[in-house]
This record gives C-alpha cells, sequence and structure tokens, in this order.
C-alpha cells in the first residue's frame, strides 16, 4: 500500500514539475515560483490576471467595486465563447458559477488555486470545464488586507506561507460576518455587481481551516442560514456535496 502511495505521489510530483516547466514566468503563481513560502500580493495577482488576458481571448475582466483604500476588486468572467453581460450569459442558456477566495485574506489558498484553476482552463487542459457552464472567478476578494503581510498570522495552520495578511478588511469588519448587514464596501460590490448582476446559481467562498484538525485535506459546508430556503440548502447536502466527494477519489 506504502509503495502504491509512494508512486502517486511521484506521478504527481512529475506532473507538477512538468507543469511548471511548461509555462512561462509570468504565468507561474507566486507560491510555486517561492516553493511555497509566499503569497501574492494585489499588485501581482493584477499582472498574473493581465497576462491571462493577453493570451486568452475567452476572459473578461470587470470590477465588483472598490475597497475603502482604493483597491479595484477583480472579478474574471470565463466562457466559451466569451461573454462580456450578463445579459449575454442569459441568452447562452448556461447556468453562471461564482468562485471567490480571500475574503478571509490571511486564509490565501482560494486566492492562488483560482489563478492557477483560470490558466488551466483558459491555456491548458481543463478548456473542456466551458463546455456547459460560465465561471465567474473573484481571486482576491478582500483586496486592502491581503497586502498586510506579516510573520506568524496562522501559527496553527500547517504549512501556511510565511507572512499573510489579516482576517478583517480595512474597516475592520469581517467580511464573512456582514451578510445581513451589508456595512463592508465588498458585501456592496458582491451584491450590487455579482450577485443582482449576474445572477449566479452557486456561490463558492474559499476558506483554510485553521485550528482544527481533520481527517481530509478540503472539507466543504453549505450555507448555514437559517432563514434561508430548504430546497438550496438539501440539494447541496444531499446531491451536490455526494457527487463531488465520488469524483474526487
Ligand atoms: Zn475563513
Amino acid at each position: 500500500m506504502k509503495r502504491i502511495f509512494t508512486a502517486i505521489v511521484l506521478l504527481i510530483s512529475t506532473q507538477i514539475i512538468a507543469q511548471q516547466k511548461a509555462w512561462p514566468e509570468e504565468l507561474i503563481t507566486v507560491p510555486v515560483k517561492s516553493n511555497y513560502q509566499k503569497t501574492s500580493t494585489y499588485a501581482e495577482v493584477m499582472s498574473f490576471i493581465s497576462a491571462l488576458e493577453k493570451k486568452s481571448d475567452l476572459l473578461h475582466l470587470e470590477y465588483m467595486g472598490t475597497s475603502k483604500e482604493g483597491k479595484k476588486i477583480p472579478m474574471v468572467i470565463l466562457a466559451n465563447p466569451k461573454i462580456t453581460t450578463p445579459a449575454e450569459a442569459k441568452a447562452s442558456g448556461k447556468p453562471v458559477l461564482y468562485i471567490q477566495g480571500n475574503i478571509h485574506s490571511g486564509e490565501v489558498e482560494g486566492k492562488e488555486i483560482v489563478q492557477q484553476i483560470m490558466r488551466d482552463i483558459l491555456l491548458g487542459d481543463k478548456k473542456h470545464l466551458l463546455d456547459n457552464q460560465i465561471l465567474i472567478f473573484a481571486p482576491i476578494y478582500n483586496t486592502d488586507s491581503n497586502d498586510k503581510m506579516k510573520q506568524g498570522r496562522r501559527p496553527s495552520q500547517e504549512d501556511s506561507p510565511v507572512e499573510v495578511g489579516i482576517r478583517s478588511n480595512s474597516q475592520g469588519l469581517d467580511l464573512n460576518r456582514d451578510g445581513i448587514k451589508m456595512e463592508a464596501f465588498e458585501t456592496a460590490g458582491l451584491i450590487q455587481n455579482v450577485l443582482l448582476k449576474w445572477d449566479p446559481e452557486m456561490l463558492v467562498d474559499l476558506h483554510t481551516t485553521n485550528g482544527t484538525w481533520h481527517g481530509y485535506g478540503i472539507t466543504y459546508a453549505p450555507s448555514y442560514h437559517y432563514a434561508g430556503e430548504k430546497a438550496p440548502y438539501d440539494y447541496t447536502w444531499d446531491v451536490l456535496f455526494p457527487e463531488v466527494d465520488k469524483k474526487d477519489r
């Protein structure tokens, strides 16, 4: 069994090395370039998006709003053929999925994987993911706090980059506790320019676990809002997650 495991690990490592060699410098993410010691700054995320934009005609860049400190919050719409308006999305008949990273900007892994998956869909071997859906990615939802990096912010997280940003936004608000009161600049942008405008079927919010230990590398949870409708909750829990789980094995 151990031998099989080692073989799989080796295979994965070989693939990662092969992939690294295949991508030009500007399309290799910061953690990969730094042997997972560093995470990307706001400017580095923006230049990664602009490198993708130069090489692909299936990408449309918009901003859902501007943070308190004046950073525009990017959202990248991936569709084949390219789509630039919600009306075009609706007319295509394809469902829209919205995926965001970095709501807590100490939890940087979602931000990095979103950049990588956008690259692999647009320029790598995952273009088929645009066959029947439109994907909107917001890699860096909490823009301001991402760049306030410091060492030792995630002491209970295994393999955290050396320096990461802080959890709250620059108004001192936890963006994952702002869905009802909507006081944050980011929440206003998300509601106005993503949810109401693009009307996604599903919202995926990426976090990193800190301080608790699980038997799994990746965990998930449905929306726990008790005033929400039961049917989407049941569908997520009873149909969607078991299917994801099955495909992940
Ligand atoms: Zn979180």
